[in-house]
């Protein structure tokens, strides 16, 4: 008897689940291939990707542009999305998602002052605002200041 058990061999119609869905956990994987382990479908996966049908470069642990992805693992965050279903969109491990979620939410209890262009509720005029709470102008602000302590 083989040791390594009874391999059927995979479909065109598995491979072309697997090439659409080869970037999901392999937890999701798993579930769309029930009769295969994931030592299966991750060797299918290499043998794919060593015959290019699955582009070589993008394992899950490719170099991620974060600036353009953190909004998006933002959004999706704040719509009740898990970490691992986000991972899977931005083709990351869950791990990596739960660290920049966390490293975000430092960065949150420690705000910068951010300088944004904002037009003033009083004059219209635009001005640079100091804060996510300066909403007038350097004039409109110093006149409301006064008026406040007249
Ligand atoms: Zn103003």
């Amino acid at each position: 008897m083989s040791s390594g058990g009874y391999k059927p061999k995979w479909t065109p119609e598995e491979d072309a689940v697997l090439i659409a869905n080869y970037r999901l956990p392999e937890t999701e994987l798993r579930n769309l291939f029930p009769s295969r382990q994931s030592s299966g479908i991750r060797h299918r996966i290499s043998a794919l990707r060593k015959v290019g049908t699955i582009p070589a470069g993008t394992k899950r642990n490719n170099a991620i542009n974060w600036d353009e992805q953190l909004p998006v693992v933002i959004r999706m965050h704040r719509a009740g999305h898990t970490f691992r279903a986000i991972a899977a969109i931005v083709g990351c491990s869950a791990d990596a998602i739960s660290n920049k979620m966390r490293m975000r939410a430092i960065c949150d209890d420690n705000p910068k002052p951010t300088r944004i262009r904002r037009s003033c509720l009083r004059c219209t005029k635009s001005f640079t605002a100091q804060g996510r709470f300066n909403r007038l102008c350097d004039d409109c602000g110093a006149q409301a200041r006064s008026c406040a302590f007249a």
